[in-house]
């Protein structure tokens, strides 16, 4: 077991004069057995959150709720969970034995015979049988980190608590350790919180995916749903790599003007936006920009100003007017820098964002 709910959680550190509120009315639901990812930009309260779940920081407002039980005031090693750090915060002068064994010998009163089966049954399912006896100083990056996740597992929790656990890695094996602890989770079935300011992370990893921005919660929903049906600007922007385009554009009848062009845009969709004339933002994906013939009705002219090929695509920064946006092209297409080509996007892929409140309308 182990779902956790989230109710109206505010957390407001007071540094002399100045009040930060870190965390501000999160409210949402981790179901049982999920890989939740929480996801935001440096300091939008995402550790913050994860330290309140866990017991290490003391909540200002609001409730969490564990499988029924109230634990927002509970100690942390009341409730259950176990927290894997950045720092994998294993003791040095322990083997990788005695760090995994230790929460065991000071919380059960499990036999030492019992603690190094489980010891020796969790090294195996982190591929690390044979690294039992050494130090922390005497293991890699990714071996220290097995060994933390290794600790946390050999608690049998009911949840797992993740702070940006693979961010000390290089790329490569970050994303091998992104894949294993994925399937360890499955495996385990153990709900685990996990938090990350990598939106690759976040899309690969998770179940579903919090989105944080400034301590408020902006959107909760599965990766595809959050990349495809944003509910705001931000999350569109926060959400996918290369980032989406945004353009700042007038609706008259049914058409967008932008400074530099005009889109036109079917009977359908104009209905579909219930939208009135007036000031909106409108979001394209990189990947849904597309070169056309100049004598499409909605062609946009551009200058081709940096090609990057990465082999099965390429990323096309193009200027249209005074701004810069980036297309996905498939493949290497023949283009030089300072080249004059038309572009467009299908209507179906375009989303509408209300220019002040940068809510999604399509
Ligand atoms: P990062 O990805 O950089 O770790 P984060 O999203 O985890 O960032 P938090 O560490 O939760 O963000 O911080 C949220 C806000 O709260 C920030 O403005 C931070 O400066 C502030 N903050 C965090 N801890 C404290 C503290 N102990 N005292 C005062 N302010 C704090």
């Amino acid at each position: 077991m182990g779902q956790i709910a989230i109710r109206n959680l505010r957390k407001v550190f007071n540094n002399g004069e100045n009040e930060i509120v870190a965390v501000d009315d999160l409210d949402f639901t981790i179901k049982d057995g999920e890989f939740l990812v929480l996801v935001g930009p440096s300091g939008c309260g995402k550790s913050t959150t994860l330290r309140c779940i866990a017991g290490l920081e003391s909540v200002s407002s609001g409730e969490i709720v564990v499988d029924g039980d109230d634990v927002t005031h509970s100690n942390p090693s009341a409730r259950d969970m176990a927290m894997v750090f950045q720092s994998y915060a294993l003791y040095p002068h322990m083997t990788a034995r005695e760090n995994m064994a230790f929460g065991l010998k000071m919380t059960t009163d499990m036999a030492k015979a019992d603690i190094n089966d489980r010891v020796e049954d969790v090294a195996e399912v982190t591929g690390i049988e044979d690294l039992l006896e050494k130090k922390p100083g005497e293991l890699s990056g990714g071996q220290q980190q097995r060994v933390a996740l290794g600790r946390a597992i050999v608690r049998d929790p009911s949840v797992f608590l993740m702070d940006e656990p693979l961010s000390n890695l290089d790329a490569k094996l970050r994303s091998q350790m992104r894949m294993e602890l994925q399937n360890l989770q499955q495996e385990l079935d153990v709900t685990t919180i996990y938090v990350t300011h990598d939106q690759t992370e976040a899309m690969t990893m998770g179940d579903r995916i919090a989105v944080l921005n400034d301590g408020e919660l902006q959107q909760v929903g599965t990766p595809l749903e959050c990349y495809h049906e944003p509910a705001n600007r931000f999350v569109a922007g926060f959400i996918g790599s290369p980032s989406m385009n945004f353009l700042d554009v007038t609706l008259a009848d049914t058409t967008f003007e932008h400074d530099s062009f005009t889109y036109t845009l079917t009977e359908t969709t104009t209905s579909e936006l219930e939208a009135n004339d007036g000031a909106y933002t409108l979001g394209i994906r990189p990947e849904d920009i597309t070169l056309t013939a100049p004598d499409d009705p909605n062609a946009i002219e551009a200058t081709v100003n940096v090609v990057e090929p990465l082999g099965d695509v390429s990323h096309i920064n193009i200027d249209i007017g005074s701004k810069t946006y980036t297309a996905s092209i498939d493949g290497t297409p023949r283009l030089q820098p300072g080249e004059t080509v038309h572009v467009t996007f299908p209507e179906d892929d375009i989303h509408v964002f209300d220019a002040e409140s940068g809510e999604a309308l399509k």
